[in-house]
């Protein structure tokens, strides 16, 4: 029905009456909610235009604006908020910026690896507390070993995100109202880099 391919629009954050975050929608959600009349407010600071098709009748082209914040009626995240993200590879390495967090240097994701600080042949988990990205050399050189043991503290401790941390982690595009919106409700880290 609409068309935008001369664009690559960002995805929208989808809200709950709330106005809690909810989850990123594409955009061709988002117009399907606004023509079903499902957006009950907007928040962001952005919208996009979106072109459909000619209308005979009304003898224009049709369009709808669609914000980049959208809450919607009947919004349920498909998790509890205190449910803990699944951990995986890219939101880790996003998580800790790209940066080796035993010798503080940043890499490409292709350098980079997963780190059980405690080793799973020492009893520790796979879990986003006990893992952290490091690079290759430093994984290697840490081997089955503890921090401790192999005499490389680590530069933060890890942690597992929250959700809206994880919703900031998992968009690479995230516009700068949107950012804000997040940010506003994500809990403080203090971290040294
Ligand atoms: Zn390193």
């Amino acid at each position: 029905m609409f068309s935008y391919d001369t664009q690559q629009l960002p995805m929208i954050l989808s809200l709950d009456l709330g106005g809690r975050p909810v989850e990123w929608i594409p955009w061709q959600d988002a117009v399907c909610l606004y023509v079903r009349d499902q957006v009950a407010w907007t928040a962001g600071e952005s919208s996009f235009v979106i072109h459909g098709g000619f209308n005979e009748l009304l003898r224009q082209q049709s369009e709808i604006s669609i914000n980049s914040i959208i809450a919607i009626r009947g919004a349920r995240p498909r998790v509890e908020y205190s449910h803990i993200p699944s951990l995986n590879n890219r939101e880790l390495f996003r998580r800790d910026r790209h940066t080796c967090l035993y010798c503080g240097q940043q890499f490409a994701t292709s350098e980079l690896t997963r780190d059980h600080v405690v080793p799973a042949a020492l009893g520790g988990h796979d879990s986003w507390e006990n893992v952290v990205t490091a690079c290759k050399p430093c994984n290697q050189n840490k081997g089955c070993r503890s921090p401790e043991m192999a005499a490389m503290p680590l530069l933060a401790l890890p942690y597992a995100p929250s959700r809206i941390e994880y919703l900031i982690l998992a968009n690479r595009r995230i516009l700068a109202d949107q950012m804000a919106f997040l940010e506003a409700q994500a809990p403080r880290r203090d971290r040294r880099f």
